[in-house]
């Protein structure tokens, strides 16, 4: 009998295939003990396989490239961590095994992470992956990870590591759904990037069994299980219908009665740039600076090296728009140079902004870099500070980058409920703002982004995170100045409309998306989407928003 399973539609498209589950299970070496004179021989196993598996994440990197490779270097930079190796060899010289070591060590570390805060909760997947993958090498086994299949088909796991996520084949994989993540985790993200239909923080996905049919739609979140032969025509039909919308959409985003929308794009560096232009983005809308800063956790990259990168991006968009952020880091994304160690509570601590503030001479080298990278390009660069809360900090980054002499507008994103709720006072200070709706509606719902059991209150949809993206668009609308979204919402081509319908100037997504958005957006007018979004903001919660905007956009 067919029945019905609701996630979270993170990655667009229709995937129906049999269950593949992830092999997942924990490795535990036996508790052995090995006698003193093997120490040293085991000591040496450990390293090998240590490195071994930084080698082999570094070249999944090389293959993946983009923002992929970043994440997989720092899982790469995890697995070789000082400390955790200097445990390991503690546990040999008493007696453990090189596995059991290994095994032992990164529990304790573990331990420590997850006792560290809630922000890590995403990094316990990441170092899990990287604990199997070395005891699987030192007790030669295969290593766990995606399944060894010839056919095609949907791949369940629990939370998907980025080493896994990275090397997805397409045309094996035809989705994926996981049990934890939110729609804003890293397996969201890359999902994205990598074009694959998927649904996350679906309760229950562990339990379906091995080799069950099931439909996944990635749009609406809903997965299938033993769908029915009608329902499964349905769905291919539909699928088919969006594929073929998609292929006819080209050019700049608009609605049908011509209002110009511009579609950008999310980059993580120069690696993305390829798969933008291929999808016709108008310019990039968000470049997450941090993954420069990944590689080396102890200082930031030099000034050349940022020069170079900055460069490679803004050379692809002649007479494009580039909105380069500044470095975003703390939180989820914590730098050992810039990250306070002992916050109690790092989403709420010292993070983006506040943290260059404190560093000043690390957003002088990168505001200096942009305006090196920036010179005699036709390009129009705007550069972002994340986590802005107030006028005071609107003005500290606006200062920073007159002081650095660079030529661009500066912009502020509104992540804060704060900065949503005055506006207008930081518009005082900058020109333009960018709506980063992931760290918004974390923040307006005290709602962890990495955590799956909360991920009802990190939709996008929710009325209160509309209501603050109107207050923000009408703000700039007042002031004569652009709103754009960056965050996820964005992608969501519904969304896209109603965000539209609420004042926003732009849109940027990652590049997998822009084909569905602009076909979307081109198929109501501006009214429609007005309507829309008026009928989305009159509701209660996010279901009925969504299906507020559909009835009005459908004419039902
Ligand atoms: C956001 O918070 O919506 C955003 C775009 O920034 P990030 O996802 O990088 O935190
Ligand atoms: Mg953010």
């Amino acid at each position: 009998m067919e029945t019905t399973l609701r996630g979270v539609g993170v990655s667009h498209g229709v995937a129906i295939g049999e269950v593949r589950h992830m092999g997942t299970a924990v490795l535990e070496p036996p508790a052995k003990q090995i006698p003193p004179e093997d120490a040293e021989r085991e000591q040496g196993r450990a390293r090998q396989a240590v490195e071994a598996v930084s080698a082999d994440l570094i070249a999944r990197g090389n293959l993946a490239g983009g923002e992929a490779q970043a994440v997989l270097e720092a899982q790469a930079m995890m697995a070789q961590d000082p400390d955790l190796m200097a445990d390991v060899d503690r546990r040999i010289a008493v007696g453990s095994s090189a596995e059991r070591a290994v095994y032992d060590a990164f529990a304790s570390y573990r331990a420590l992470l997850a006792g560290a805060g809630e922000y890590l909760a995403g990094r316990v997947a990441d170092l899990d992956d990287v604990r199997n993958r070395i005891v699987a090498r030192l007790l030669g086994v295969p290593m766990p990870g995606v399944p060894d299949s010839d056919e095609p088909y949907v791949l369940i796991a629990r939370d998907l590591a980025p080493a896994d996520t990275a090397l997805l084949d397409p045309t094996l994989v035809l989705g994926f759904v996981t049990e934890e993540g939110g729609p804003t985790s890293h397996s969201a993200i890359l999902a994205r990037a990598l074009g694959v239909p998927a649904v996350v923080a679906l309760a229950g996905a562990g339990e379906l069994a091995e080799g069950t049919l099931i439909a996944v739609d990635g749009s609406t979140g809903e997965v299938f299980v033993k769908p029915s032969d009608e329902k499964r025509a349905r769905l291919e039909a539909a699928a088919a219908e969006r594929k073929a919308a998609l292929a006819a959409s080209s050019g700049p985003g608009a609605t049908s009665d011509g209002h110009k929308v511009p579609l950008l794009a999310n980059i993580g560096g120069p690696a993305d740039v390829p798969a933008a232009l291929e999808a016709g983005a108008e310019g990039v809308g968000l470049f997450r600076t941090e993954f420069l800063f990944l590689d080396d956790s102890k200082q930031a990259p030099s000034e050349e090296k940022q020069v170079e990168a900055y460069r490679k991006v803004l050379e692809a968009f002649p007479e494009g728009r580039v909105v380069v952020r500044v470095l975003d880091a703390g939180a989820d994304k914590p730098l050992d140079f810039l990250t306070p160690g002992d916050e109690p509570n790092p989403a709420l601590g010292v993070r983006g902004l506040r943290s260059l503030l404190d560093h000043p001479e690390v957003l002088r080298t990168q505001l200096t870099a942009l305006a090196k990278a920036v010179a005699g390009l036709p390009v129009h660069l705007e550069v972002m500070a994340p986590m802005v809360a107030d006028r005071i900090d609107a003005k500290a980054f606006a200062d920073a980058c007159r002081a650095a002499g660079l030529h661009a507008k500066y912009g502020a994103m509104v992540e804060i409920p704060s900065a949503a709720l005055r506006a207008r006072s930081i518009l005082q200070e900058v020109e333009f703002l960018s709506l980063g709706t992931n760290d918004l509606a974390q923040y307006t719902f005290a709602a962890d982004r990495q955590v799956g059991a909360v991920a009802r209150l990190q939709d996008p949809w929710q009325p209160a995170l509309l209501d603050l993206v109107a207050l923000s668009a009408e703000a700039a609308r007042s002031e004569g100045k652009s709103c754009g979204v960056c965050g996820e919402a964005a992608s969501d081509p519904l969304l896209a409309c109603v965000l539209t319908g609420l004042g926003v100037t732009s849109l940027s997504m990652g590049a997998a998306s822009i084909p569905y958005v602009r076909a979307t957006l081109a198929k109501y007018t501006l009214a429609q989407c007005e309507r829309a979004a008026a009928a989305a903001r009159a509701t209660d919660t996010a279901d009925e928003a969504r299906v507020a905007a559909r009835a009005v956009l459908s004419g039902e």
